[in-house]
């Protein structure tokens, strides 16, 4: 019998985007304020960080939308007052995709090893035209992380006895989701293959997908697998949140 995890989300500051983003065909016109969600996972034998959040705010208004994050919402600083962690223990990052506001501070953890899908780092060594100003190079290449401390993942992989990554591409080339066996179930934390709950639950991707029909088949993998989810800029979260996650639906397939 594998021991439960523990979890607790870290808000990372929020963004203010167009909300049909998040929402393919929804919502044009309007405004809606997300936060960036990172996720640490722990039990007696590793401390775990499920994406690191952004680099810096200023950057990203002047080349994306409009970005507020208080003095303690970097993970180094959340770490410390959430946790009592130092960079330094933390062993292992898993980075669900290399979009900037997943990976901004990989380049803080130096004794972990790190985690990702083969295909989302060559996508993002190379990325797209239309997808390039989501990839910040320096955040993930030698200037943050030495390359023999990648692992690259080739699907799905179990990391650890109840704690394992599963595809959910769509959103990127190669988006993985975490799941994890916690005292309520089977979590996923999802990265943005979800940005909010709804995409789930609603069964609506997310309108930022390199392919639309991938991200449909993610989110009902992620109905398949998941009983509750991090989606990763959902709102109806809180900060040092560790239980009563979104329930993923289960009627919908
Ligand atoms: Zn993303």
């Amino acid at each position: 019998m594998i021991n439960a995890w523990n979890v607790k989300l870290l808000k990372m500051g929020e963004l203010t985007v167009e909300y049909s983003t998040l929402m393919y065909r929804q919502h044009f016109g309007e405004k809606i304020t997300i936060p960036m969600w990172a996720t640490a996972i722990w039990n007696d034998e590793h401390k775990i960080l499920v994406d690191t959040g952004i680099d810096e705010c200023e950057w990203i208004r002047e080349a994306l939308s409009p970005c507020e994050r208080e003095d303690d919402q970097d993970i180094v600083s959340a770490i410390k007052k959430h946790l009592g962690w130092n960079p330094e223990d933390v062993d292992t990052i898993i980075n669900t995709h290399l979009h900037h506001d997943h990976c901004g501070e990989n380049r803080s953890f130096h004794n972990a090893r790190f985690y990702v899908q083969e295909d989302e780092y060559r996508a993002a060594m190379n990325p797209y035209a239309h997808t390039k100003n989501l990839y910040k190079k320096e955040l993930y290449d030698e200037r943050a992380v030495d390359y023999f401390d990648w692992v690259f993942l080739h699907g799905e992989e179990e990391i650890y006895p109840g704690l394992k990554v599963f595809p959910t591409p769509g959103h990127s080339a190669g988006q993985q989701s975490v799941l994890v066996k916690t005292e309520e179930g089977k979590l996923a934390i999802l990265g943005d293959v979800a940005n909010l709950s709804a995409n789930v639950n609603e069964n609506v991707p997310v309108t930022f997908a390199l392919s639309l029909v991938d991200e449909m088949e993610s989110l009902k993998r992620v109905r398949e697998m998941a009983d509750v989810m991090i989606p990763g800029h959902e709102p109806d979260m809180y900060d040092g949140q560790t239980s009563g996650f979104p329930k993923v639906r289960k009627d919908l397939d």
